[in-house]
């Protein structure tokens, strides 16, 4: 694997039949590593990733990872793809093991031995080796995910898309999940797309904010975060009285801590006597970044 290896987004545009215009001329340069697509529901990112997975067409730019153009070679792309889908509901009667078996033949592992290893090693991998015999339909959410990271890793993908994960996992779940998923991210790149702010600063060493099919900002969660510091200030406040407050300030969030409502505000200087300055976390890079207020 070369250092140059990376998944490079041009311009790339679709808008559905409906007219909902997705993917606005979205540009993208993903390294090695987790990646972050974090943006609102609506946003664009299923559709984004399912272009790059191949399963969808786009109207317009280009896409290549490495050498290979992923909106023509759709079989080079699919060979070092992995995909992690929502849902195996439909294979609740199927064993783990047997239906990761089922999964590497369709792949193309089709010798005997070599899938039986193959499907051995991800499921210790992925933790799943004690309950290999049980069927799916009995999977936590957690064992779920887990399993469908061990079905993107068949046939050792370079490129890793993952579309929503974590949503309805409980939190030792999730941990485990975004561990795993970091483990496998220092070899390959993986995408993780989300709405929720603390899967990407989490575990992302690069990331994506994108709203309405547009790429609002870039950048490292670490060097997002550093360019607001300074300029975060907060307050607390009745609830009753934020209405009003909106009117006001610039308000790019709002927290809970202790049973008290803050406010956070984006500005210079401070923006009164009230307020204390805060530290900039990644949610608020998100909020001043969607509200495009800075
Ligand atoms: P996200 O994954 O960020 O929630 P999507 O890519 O699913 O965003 O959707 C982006 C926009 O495209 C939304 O407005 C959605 O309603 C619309 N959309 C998604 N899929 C289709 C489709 N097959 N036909 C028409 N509109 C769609």
């Amino acid at each position: 694997m070369t250092e140059e290896f990376k998944l490079d987004i041009r311009n790339i545009s679709k808008t559905y039949g409906n007219g909902v215009r997705a993917l606005d001329e979205v540009s993208l340069t993903i390294n090695k590593g987790m990646f972050g697509l974090l943006g609102p529901n609506g946003a664009g990112k299923s559709t984004l990733m399912r272009s790059i997975a191949t399963l969808q067409a786009v109207d317009k730019g280009t896409m290549a990872l490495g050498e290979i153009d992923v909106l023509k070679d759709h079989d080079s792309i699919r060979r070092i793809l992995g995909y992690l889908p929502q849902d195996f509901g439909v294979y609740a009667n199927v064993s783990a093991h047997n239906l990761l078996s089922h999964f590497a033949t369709l792949k193309g592992i089709t010798d005997r031995r070599q899938r039986n290893e193959t499907v051995d090693r991800l499921l210790h991998k992925t933790n799943l080796w004690n309950v290999r015999k049980k069927k799916l339909g009995s999977f936590s959410g957690g064992m779920k995910q887990r399993f469908g990271v061990a079905q993107a890793l068949i046939g050792d993908p370079r490129l890793i898309i993952v579309d929503e994960p974590t949503a309805g996992l409980d939190p030792e779940e999730r941990n485990r999940f975004l561990n795993l998923l970091s483990e496998i991210g220092e070899n390959v790149i993986v995408i993780l797309s989300t709405h929720i702010v603390e899967d990407v600063s989490e575990v992302c060493n690069s990331m994506a904010i994108i709203s309405e099919g547009r790429v609002l900002r870039t950048g490292s969660p670490a060097e997002t975060i550093a360019e607001l510091e300074g300029k975060i200030w907060k307050m607390a406040v009745e609830r009753g009285d934020l209405p009003a407050l909106r009117d006001k300030f610039r308000i790019v969030g709002e927290r809970l801590s202790a049973g008290k409502t803050y406010i956070h505000v984006y500005s210079d200087q401070s923006p009164g006597d009230e307020f204390e300055q805060s530290s900039a976390d990644l949610r608020d890079v998100y909020f001043t970044t969607l509200r495009q207020v800075n």
